[in-house]
């Protein structure tokens, strides 16, 4: 070992200021060793290998270059689970934990209900609801093959069986079959909106991005269609921009939706809308 090589604090300290990111310098560090990351804290003084050094290196180039930490490590927190992620799914993030959080609160915990979850991604929120509620039955849809694979895979790691993922463009591979529950978080950026050229939206797949010049062409499909996939009483809740809470009410109004409303994230802006499917007995509705 040469007197120069790093310990684990001075590594950490030199990738903080490269990365302005003390929590992406740890994480990258914590992957570098396969060791978790508060392992770091307790062993701040032992020295990296020569080899784990120029492992460590090579990652922080590639974040230095914008790469996302969750594509480098190729996984990602969300909700109680650790996620598998590929460049063909998007990042899960944080505020579409309120959509698993309202779509909980229409899906009681006794019931066998069945929901739906469109263009699932990584699977992420299928994976939570079908975890939180195991008598609820879902079908999770994505047009990617390359993400639907990545969700089974989550699927597979986590034991949930509660799941049927299939492949199709939003409701086209459902028949007519009707859900107590549809979620989604569909790509709602506006082509050309300057976010694309910056942070990790630059790497990821923009078929699960962007969607038309005001960035609501696949939610008026979800909307306009969902009708036809739902029971009566049965609840469809959305993720979209948080300029687009308006819009997104309207589209429900016009859709024939009722009970319309618009749900914060954590930054008090507008991020979910939800609407009820009119005629009462759906799966949260008192049994008569
Ligand atoms: N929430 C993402 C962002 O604005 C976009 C995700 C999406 O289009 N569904 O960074």
């Amino acid at each position: 070992m040469t007197p120069n090589t790093p310990d684990i604090r001075r590594a950490l300290n030199e990738a903080t200021q490269r990365l302005s990111d003390r929590v992406d310098a740890e994480v990258l560090l914590a992957y570098a060793l396969s060791k978790p990351r508060s392992w770091l804290i307790a062993h701040a003084t032992d020295l990296l290998s020569p080899d784990h050094a120029a492992a460590y290196a090579v990652l922080i180039e590639q974040r230095e270059a914008g790469e996302p930490v969750a594509y480098i490590t190729g996984r990602r927190g969300f909700w109680s689970l650790d996620l598998e992620v590929t460049p063909a799914t998007l990042i899960p993030r944080p505020e579409t934990e309120l959509l698993v959080e309202l779509a909980l609160e229409r899906l009681p915990i006794q019931q066998a209900c069945q929901a739906l979850d469109l263009g699932t991604g990584s699977g992420a929120i299928a994976l939570a609801i079908a975890h939180e509620r195991p008598m609820t039955q879902l079908v999770a849809t994505d047009a990617s093959i390359d993400a639907l694979t990545v969700a089974q895979h989550n699927a597979r790691r986590h034991h949930i069986g509660n799941i049927h993922f299939i492949h199709g463009d939003w409701f086209a591979p459902l028949d007519d079959r009707r859900f107590d529950l549809i979620v989604s978080n569909p790509p709602y950026i506006a082509t050309g909106d300057l976010h694309l050229q910056q942070g990790d939206l630059r790497f990821e797949p923009m078929s699960a991005l962007v969607s038309g010049n005001d960035g609501l062409d696949d939610i008026r499909r979800i909307v306009r269609d969902a009708g036809l996939h739902l029971v009566p009483g049965g609840w469809l809740l959305f993720e979209h921009g948080w300029r687009q809470g308006d819009a997104a009410r309207a589209l429900l109004r016009d859709a024939g939706f009722v009970e319309l409303s618009t749900a914060r994230d954590l930054e008090q802006r507008d991020r979910v809308s939800m609407g009820r499917w009119p005629v009462s007995g759906g799966c949260d509705s008192p049994q008569s």
